[in-house]
C-alpha cells in the first residue's frame, strides 16, 4: 500500500491528514509525525503569554482529533528530508514514503541583528507564550518602573502588546510599567487596510501603549534595545514578534526555497524538483494569481490542506491528475486586540464590538468541527471561493449567531 507522509500536525497538517483519511480509507496509508503530541491554537498565544488563557487550554491532543481515524500518529523531531532515498530521518527512527507533505510552519527572522536571538524572546508556540508569561508575571509584582518592549508591529506584535497592556492594565502595579512597540515602517500593521490601521492604533493609544515608528533597531544586548536613531531602551523584556520565515529543515539534496527559507512550490503544491513532494502552510511559498507570495496564515494553511486533499485522493481513486490549481482571496480578516477584543475586515468593512467577536467565534467553530468531521460537514463550504459557498456560509454564520444570542438570552 502507498505511504503518504506529512511532517507538522499544525494547521496545514492536521486539515490535510483529516481529509485524506475521510477521503481515501483504505486507499493508501496516511501516517502524521509531529514533535508534539498536541495540535496547537495559535491565534490565541499572546493570551497565554498574558495569563487570559492557560497553555492547555489551547493544546488539543492530536489523539482526539485523529480518534477512529485511519491516520498513524508518530511523535517525534524531524531530523532530516533525503528526497533520493524518499527517507525522512526522525529522532526516534526513519520512515520511507512515497508521497511527502512538508507542513513545519514558520520560526522567527532575526534579520542578522546582533543579540536578537540571543537576548529577546520569541512567541511562536505555547511553550515561547509561557515563557513570557513568567517573566511578564514577575515583572508585575516588582514595584519598579519597567518597560515591556515589542519589537514588530505586524498582526502577532500589536495582538500581544495589547493583550500584555490589558494584564498590565488589571495589575496594582499598572503605573510603572509601559508597553512599547518598536516598528520599522512608518505604519503599524504592514500590508493591512488603512482603515484598520487607524482604529487598531486609537485602541493601543487607549490602553497607554507606546508606538515607536520608523525606528529601525541596531543591536539587542541583555535588558537593552539599541535603535540606529541613538535611542537606547532599557527593558527587562524584550519580544521579538519582526519577522517571520520558513522552519529550517535539513533536506539532502536541498530543494529550491526562498531567502526567508520557504519551501518553492507551483499552483498544485508541488516543489519544482520532486513530483511526490508538497509543501502547504507558512513554509510554503506560493504565488497566488497576482504573482505575490500567499502571507502565513492559518486561513491560508487550511485551504492549502483541503484543496491538497482533494488533489491527492482525485490522483489516488481516479488515477487522473487534476487540473485546477489552487487559488484563494482572503476575504476576512480579524485580529485580537485584547483578551475579548476584536477588529476586522469583511468583504471591505471594519468590524468590531459584538459581530468581530462572533466571527472569531465562528471561525474558530467551523474549524474545530470540519477537523473533527474530516471535511464532512456543511460548514466545510467556508473553505470554498464559489459563489455558493460563500452563501452558504453566510447563511451558516447567520445560524451560529442566531443561536448564540439565544444561549445569551438563555443565562
Ligand atoms: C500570535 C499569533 C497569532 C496568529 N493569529 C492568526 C490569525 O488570527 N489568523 C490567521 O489566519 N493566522 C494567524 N496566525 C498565523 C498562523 O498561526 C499560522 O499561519 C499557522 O499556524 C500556519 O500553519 P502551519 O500548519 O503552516 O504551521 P504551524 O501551525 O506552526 O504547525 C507546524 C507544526 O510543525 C511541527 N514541527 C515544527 N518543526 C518540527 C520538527 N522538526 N519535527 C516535528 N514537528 C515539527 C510543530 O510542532 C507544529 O505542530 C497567528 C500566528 C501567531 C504566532
Amino acid at each position: 500500500m502507498s505511504k503518504i507522509v506529512v511532517v507538522g500536525a499544525g494547521y496545514a497538517g492536521i486539515f490535510l491528514c483529516t481529509n485524506l483519511s475521510s477521503k481515501l480509507k483504505d486507499i493508501a496509508e496516511i501516517i502524521l509525525i509531529d514533535r508534539n503530541d498536541y495540535h496547537q491554537l495559535m491565534q490565541e498565544i499572546h493570551l497565554v503569554a498574558s495569563g487570559f488563557r492557560t497553555s492547555e487550554q489551547l493544546k488539543i491532543p492530536i489523539s482526539s482529533l485523529i480518534y477512529g481515524k485511519k491516520i498513524k500518529f508518530i511523535q517525534s523531531n524531524v531530523k532530516k528530508i533525503l528526497p533520493d532515498k524518499k527517507t525522512i530521518v526522525l529522532d526516534s527512527e526513519e520512515i520511507e514514503y512515497d508521497e511527502l507533505i512538508i507542513c513545519l510552519g514558520s520560526s522567527t527572522k532575526y534579520f542578522n541583528i546582533p543579540g536578537a536571538d540571543k537576548y529577546t524572546l520569541p512567541l511562536r508556540s505555547i511553550y515561547d507564550a509561557s515563557i513570557i508569561y513568567n517573566h511578564i508575571s514577575e515583572i508585575i509584582k516588582e514595584e519598579v518602573k519597567n518597560n515591556i518592549v515589542i519589537v514588530g508591529a505586524g498582526a502577532t506584535g500589536i495582538s500581544l502588546g495589547s493583550a500584555l497592556a490589558e494584564m498590565i492594565n488589571l495589575s496594582k502595579n499598572k503605573d510603572n510599567i509601559k508597553v512599547n512597540i518598536i516598528e520599522a515602517t512608518s505604519t503599524i500593521l504592514y500590508g493591512w487596510d488603512l482603515k484598520i490601521k487607524n482604529k487598531v492604533e486609537d485602541i493601543l493609544k487607549k490602553k497607554g501603549i507606546r508606538i515607536f515608528h520608523n525606528s529601525l533597531v541596531e543591536r539587542v544586548d541583555e535588558n537593552i534595545l539599541f535603535l540606529k536613531d541613538g535611542l537606547e531602551i532599557k527593558s527587562s523584556l524584550i519580544i521579538w514578534t519582526a519577522g517571520v520565515r520558513g522552519f529550517n529543515i535539513d533536506i539532502e539534496p536541498t530543494i529550491e526555497k526562498t531567502n526567508d527559507g520557504r519551501i518553492i512550490v507551483d499552483e498544485y503544491c508541488k516543489t519544482n524538483q520532486y513530483e511526490n513532494i508538497y509543501s502547504i502552510g507558512d513554509i510554503a511559498a506560493m504565488k497566488n494569481s497576482k504573482g505575490a507570495l500567499y502571507p502565513p496564515l492559518a486561513q491560508i494553511a487550511v485551504r492549502q490542506a483541503r484543496y491538497l486533499a482533494d488533489y491527492i485522493s482525485e490522483y489516488y481513486i481516479n488515477k487522473v491528475v487534476p487540473k485546477e490549481k489552487f487559488d484563494y482571496e482572503i476575504k476576512a480578516q480579524i485580529l485580537s486586540v485584547g483578551n475579548n477584543e476584536y477588529v476586522g475586515l469583511l468583504n471591505n468593512y471594519v468590524v468590531s464590538g459584538d459581530i468581530a467577536k462572533m466571527i472569531d467565534e465562528f471561525t474558530k467553530n467551523t474549524y474545530m468541527k470540519s477537523l473533527k468531521t474530516g471535511g464532512k460537514n456543511i460548514s466545510v463550504n467556508l473553505y470554498e471561493n464559489d459563489f455558493f459557498s460563500q452563501v452558504l456560509a453566510g447563511m451558516t454564520f447567520a445560524g451560529f449567531t442566531f443561536f448564540k444570542s439565544l444561549e445569551k438570552l438563555s443565562k
